[in-house]
């Protein structure tokens, strides 16, 4: 749950949010009581392996879940007013003018056969009520913005470099204004250099119009700089919850560790990426107790038995038997 003092400076405020997919009968939990809070202009990241949930995080917060999605319990505040995540005509307005998603692979997310100033007035004109001429100078603004020349507006998508379809993208969620952009894996499709730029640009717009940010990321690596705070999950729950500094200097979850080690790190001589041994769950059929047991280096008998809570350690949380105030001998040993 959120306690009174986040409920007030926050933002956005997600509350024991639980998903269900409907697959062919069988019902899967995406995302399990997840919970978290946003302060205006913040910067946090969802960091997790395919099939941790926080794409649905994602997509839950911006109302754009799938047609077999249910939540099953929980809800989002924004503003501290509930906010409609299952009804995706109620959640239109609110989408473009308070809260925004950038996708990856801008090719598939931009129509081909308009040019793109066209795609970022459009917004304009439907959701703030603007002239086609109000519009375009807008979308011209945009793009000057997000370091396109105006002029380059008149090109169509595929006349475009990866990393300018990016910045068109970026300029698109930021037509009507919006508190929160949400980025989905948004460099994930781009060269290394072109993902730098486009890092910054998101950090540079962030601090210029007091955006809050939220990243969702499989790769670690891209947070650093970003963001303010990190979430982990793993199997649809929040394992780790803190700081950058925090996170990247002393990680507390034996899953946090490996993600960190697995970064190549070439001033140390760690030049390829240290895959984690074994594959995520199947949350079909999830590993009963703590779901990263069978995995885990560190697991010990009950951790194949009960759930680890996410209990507050110190400015963080954690999920892990090792971190119960009972085990703090274990987690010395394993520290
Ligand atoms: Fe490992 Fe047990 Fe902690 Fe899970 S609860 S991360 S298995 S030590």
């Amino acid at each position: 749950m959120i306690n009174c003092s986040q409920s007030r400076a926050s933002l956005l405020e997600v509350d024991g949010l639980t998903v269900e997919y409907r697959l062919k009968g069988l019902s899967l939990r995406a995302i399990d009581d997840v919970s978290f809070a946003v302060r205006p202009g913040e910067a946090i990241a969802l960091v997790g392996e395919s099939g941790s949930g926080k794409t649905t995080t994602a997509m839950a917060i911006a109302g754009l879940l799938s047609s077999n999605a249910r939540v099953s319990s929980g809800e989002v505040r924004y503003r501290g007013n509930r906010l409609p995540i299952d009804n995706d005509n109620a959640m239109r307005l609110h989408r473009w003018s308070e809260t925004s998603v950038v996708f990856q692979g801008a090719m598939n997310a931009l129509n081909p056969v308009h040019r793109v100033i066209k795609q970022i007035a459009e917004p304009c004109m439907l959701k703030l009520s603007m002239s086609r001429d109000q519009a375009t100078v807008r979308a011209k603004e945009l793009l000057e913005l997000v370091g396109i020349p105006a002029d380059r507006g008149t090109a169509y998508p595929h006349q475009l470099s990866g990393g300018m379809r990016q910045r068109v993208m970026i300029a698109m969620a930021l037509a009507c204004r919006p508190s929160i952009i949400i980025g989905d894996e948004p460099t994930t499709a781009l060269d290394v250099i072109t993902q730098a730029q486009i890092l910054k640009l998101l950090g540079e717009l962030r601090s210029r119009l007091n955006l809050a940010l939220i990243l969702i990321t499989h790769d670690l690596s891209v947070v650093a700089e970003t963001c303010d705070r990190v979430m982990i999950m793993y199997a649809g729950r929040i394992v780790e919850d803190g700081t950058v500094a925090e996170i990247f200097t002393k990680p507390k979850h034996p899953y946090t560790r490996l993600l960190i080690d697995s970064i190549p790190n070439p001033a140390n001589g760690k030049k390829m990426i240290r895959p984690i041994a074994g594959d995520p769950p199947n949350l079909i059929n999830r590993p009963p107790g703590c779901a990263f047991h069978p995995r885990c280096p560190s697991a010990m008998g009950e951790c194949a038995i009960e759930i680890p809570r996410l209990d507050k350690l110190g400015s963080r949380r954690v999920a892990c038997h090792l971190h119960r105030s009972s085990l703090e001998d274990k987690v010395a040993a394993h520290a």
